[in-house]
């Protein structure tokens, strides 16, 4: 199939009047400067897809929940209380119907891949299904049925906190020792849509040991590895308190990082330990959402990209789901904490949304073991804008993207993945079929 562009974000620049051949789920060939041939679909503009490198699907549903205050002194804490009874009651089913709601979002919103940080992984009392992989199957189903391209990423998680203590009781269904989950990545890694990618993800340094993280680093046989780390104040302190150091400071000291990571949250960071995380490849994982969402904090975004850092966005706790928003946010946060604009603008490329997103491309694409960018031999991974969007009139370039991250509303029109037009119109395809899954599943959870 031919999809013409009037022009076209390719992997070395803009380009006009770009014709993309796609076969078996890949970009063929890319021809610029022609015109449409009869029968190619005709559109407006074509970017690549965005990859979102941290995902918790199920807490799509517990969206909107956690707004009321509770106490006083409402913080990530006591949300994660609420997020700790929401997660008691998601079975199978619910997971799968939340999942699906939650990727067809993400396809709607311009992500193509998500990268699923998956830790519910038992039955609420602890137990294990007859299938260890039960509720990784069931996000593997969901992303098969969207569309999407999943990096699936099962969470390492035994303990409570720093230096090994006891896990709580709320915390019953993420717990595997290194042998179960290594019996449980084998079996998820068998369950994965096409082209989907496995890692792991130790939860955090409170939830794993060092002898742990050591041992788990063959399972995840050269894939990814993320982890949650300095997303609290209250978890930098209790770390300085546990060992003397940092959390992104002893990881650097203790575990071989290098480009296959990802530091997920990696909020609260001194310049030494960014520099650290630079010069190892790392990316970092930011979800400026859910960070302001949580209260987080602000990552030093500015001094971590002059300084040559990797990073990658995701949706996190998937409150909203919105990936112009993220890159949006992300550039807010500077300028308000710097009372400065464009602040994370490049020196080669002025746009901020369009520098912010190719970074974001990029860097996403090595987070979740891919490749990106609009190139021959590519993933047939692709979003278009929508033409009638006024945001867009008379735009050119990258002010196209800085419209769409700053400015737009209804940006995009259609979405491919892996060669598939699972998006059109800005709706996915199965919308209906997704979104009654989900009402089903939330009239039960909620019951
Ligand atoms: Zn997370």
């Amino acid at each position: 199939m031919d999809l013409w562009f009037e022009s076209a974000l390719l992997e070395d620049g803009w380009a006009d009047r770009v014709r993309l051949r796609l076969a078996s789920g890949r970009i063929e060939t890319v021809e610029r400067g022609v015109d449409p041939a009869a029968g190619d679909e005709r559109h407006f503009v074509a970017l690549p897809g965005l990859p979102n490198v941290h995902s918790h699907a199920f807490q799509r549903a517990m969206a909107g929940l956690a707004e009321a205050r509770a106490r006083a002194d409402d913080d990530f804490w006591s949300w994660r209380e609420l997020m700790y009874r929401f997660v008691e009651r998601i079975g199978p089913d619910e997971c799968e119907a939340i999942a699906a709601l939650a990727y067809a979002e993400m396809l709607e919103a311009g992500f193509t891949r998500v990268g699923e940080f998956h830790y519910l992984h038992h039955a609420p009392d602890g137990s294990r299904y007859d299938d260890v992989a039960e509720m990784s199957g069931r996000i593997a189903a969901a992303a098969e049925t969207v569309g999407i391209g999943l990096t699936l990423l099962p969470v390492f998680y035994a303990h409570g906190g720093f230096g090994g203590q006891p896990a709580g009781a709320a915390q019953a269904r993420f717990l595997n020792d290194v042998d179960g989950f290594a019996g449980l990545v084998e079996r998820a890694g068998a369950k994965l849509p096409q082209d989907g990618v496995i890692g792991i993800a130790p939860h955090s340094l409170r939830a794993a040991t060092l002898e742990e993280l050591c041992e788990l680093l063959p399972v995840a046989k050269g894939g990814p590895v993320h982890i949650h780390i300095a997303e609290q104040v209250k978890e930098v302190a209790d770390c300085l308190a546990w060992s003397g150091r940092r959390p992104v400071r002893w990881l650097l000291d203790a575990m071989p990082v290098d480009a296959r990571w990802t530091l997920v949250h990696a909020t609260h960071v001194e310049a030494d330990e960014m520099a650290g995380i630079v010069a190892s490849g790392a990316v970092a994982g930011l979800c400026p959402i859910t960070e302001a969402n949580l209260g987080d904090g602000v990552f030093p975004a500015a001094a971590f990209m002059a300084g040559g850092g990797t990073i990658g966005v995701g949706s996190d706790s998937n409150v909203r789901i919105d990936a112009a928003e993220e890159l949006r946010l992300l550039e807010y946060g500077q300028r308000l904490t710097r009372r400065a604009r464009n602040v994370l603008a490049g020196e080669e490329r002025p746009a901020t949304g369009a520098r912010l997103f190719a970074a974001a491309v990029k860097g996403g694409g090595r987070s979740l073991g891919v490749q990106t960018g609009l190139a021959a031999g590519r993933p047939a991974d692709i979003v278009s804008f929508n033409r009638d969007d006024p945001a867009f009139a008379e735009r050119k370039g990258d002010a196209l993207i800085d419209s769409w991250v700053f400015a737009s509303r209804v940006g995009i029109d259609c979405v491919w993945r892996g060669g598939m037009k699972r998006v059109e119109g800005g709706r996915h395809r199965q919308r209906d079929t997704i979104e009654a899954g989900y009402r089903r599943a939330l009239a039960r959870l909620m019951a």
